[in-house]
């Protein structure tokens, strides 16, 4: 077979062969044989609108008769100057600044760079690492797999390649712990902070759901006290919402359950309703003005080519608009009600031997069982069902586009539930 297209995470010797999308309308795609596959993962969580949403595509189409692209070097225009300010109004108060990249991995790179930056040039010396969570995901380009968690990340191939940053435990207590419970964690992160706080520039976090690290939900209370934690130790707060942003842990974004502003603020995937890669990176004030002097060196260096891409800028304020007038977070918080119901009330799922949590957080949900094996097969098994779902590791989940509409959502958990629940499934060997 000829391999000229490498496919991610894919072991290309033994894979098979890939589906062919031909197309797609709402939270379905096609293939090239007509199959429709409701997407349960609304494609690595950014097809938000899901496929071929009339507004988004108007608008790229609209921007493309205009201006397809302009570097920023030197040069501005209406789209990334509206997005700036857009953004700027939507998330939390405080996040003055937009710089923009050209995907979420990126995005985390210039934030862990202006980190670093700016404890430099308030001349506090030697902090040059970043402290980051265990079951941390923050992307695979080489700055951003240092701070992925290193034994269960993706990425431990890599570690004599890869700079040494610090690392606190993944905290433990669930989304709707008592301020009490969650004591043990934030002194967890204390103890790091305290221990290395002289060389750490910033403490990056997933606030509230780390993702792609086995959606691990924490409290709104862990996300406040890591605010005071960096404030006490002088370290920047870092918050990469590129999976959380934009409604998918139920507010707009997740520093929002916390009333929390970090210091920079990271955003990608729903920022264009996926229709195009870009990435966003915000910072407040105190950031921004460590950067301003009359020395030319003092500048942000960095730049992307793509940065401000104004079609993915035009797609992304579409997005928001769509996402603001169409009241989103009251279709969220539907969702949210079904993965309820239909998971993690579901006392027969939780009581499965294979099943070790169930768990939900927005339009978000996720089944956790003890043994990866048996999740081999679910994705044929829920093929045929028509749903299209995509488990890693240890973890059957989903975070269906916000257009899913409650019947489809309902087909999703039933699908979920019925791979454990039905006889197709063999409990495990004791
Ligand atoms: N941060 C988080 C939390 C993510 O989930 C991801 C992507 N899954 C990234 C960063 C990296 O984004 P990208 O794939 O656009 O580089």
């Amino acid at each position: 077979m000829s391999h000229s297209l490498w496919h991610p995470y894919a072991q290309m010797q033994t894979q098979a062969a890939a589906l062919k999308v031909i197309g797609g309308k709402g939270a379905h795609f096609t293939l090239e044989s007509g199959e429709q596959l409701l997407d349960a993962t609304c494609s690595w969580w950014c097809m938000i609108h899901g496929y071929a949403h009339p507004r988004l595509v108007s608008a790229i189409q609209k921007q493309a008769d205009t201006l397809c692209h302009v570097m920023l070097g030197g040069l501005t225009h209406e789209p990334a100057d509206l997005l700036s300010k857009a953004l700027v109004r939507v998330t939390p108060p405080g996040l003055n600044h937009v710089f923009f990249s050209d995907s979420g991995s990126v995005g985390m790179e210039v934030a862990m760079k202006m980190a670093v930056q700016y404890q430099v040039q308030r001349g506090r010396k030697g902090k040059y690492r970043m402290l980051s969570l265990m079951k941390a995901y923050h992307g695979d380009t080489a700055g951003c797999m240092a701070v992925c968690d290193p034994e269960e990340g993706m990425h431990s191939l890599f570690s004599g390649f890869l700079p040494t940053h610090h690392f606190a435990p993944a905290p433990t207590a669930p989304f709707d712990a008592t301020r009490d419970e969650v004591e043990a964690d934030i002194k967890r992160l204390r103890d790091v902070l305290e221990a290395h706080h002289h060389e750490i520039a910033g403490l990056l976090m997933e606030p509230l759901l780390q993702a792609a690290g086995g959606l691990n939900m924490t409290s709104p209370y862990y996300v406040e006290a890591a605010r005071a934690l960096c404030d006490e130790f002088g370290v920047l707060l870092i918050f990469d919402e590129v999976a959380t942003g934009f409604g998918r842990t139920g507010k707009m974004f997740a520093a929002d359950h916390a009333n929390v502003t970090p210091d920079i603020m990271v955003l990608s995937k729903g920022l264009t309703g996926g229709y195009l890669g870009h990435a966003a990176t915000l910072a407040t004030d105190e950031v921004f003005d460590a950067f301003l002097s009359e020395d030319p060196h003092h500048a942000f260096m960095h730049g992307p080519t793509f940065m401000g891409n104004p079609l993915a800028c035009r797609v992304a304020l579409e997005s928001l608009a769509v996402f603001e007038e169409e009241n989103y977070l009251d279709k969220i918080a539907s969702l949210n009600a079904i993965l309820r119901q239909e998971l993690v009330e579901d006392t027969d799922l939780k009581a499965h031997p294979a099943v070790r949590d169930v768990r939900a957080l927005g339009a978000t949900a996720v089944i956790e069982v003890h043994d990866e094996t048996s999740l081999e097969d679910v994705q044929a098994f829920a093929r045929e069902r028509g749903v299209w779902l995509r488990s890693f590791g240890r973890w059957l989940y989903t975070m269906p586009a916000y257009v899913t509409l409650d019947d489809e959502m309902r087909l999703i958990t039933t699908t979920m539930k019925e791979w454990f629940l039905s006889a197709h499934h063999p409990l495990p060997a004791e």
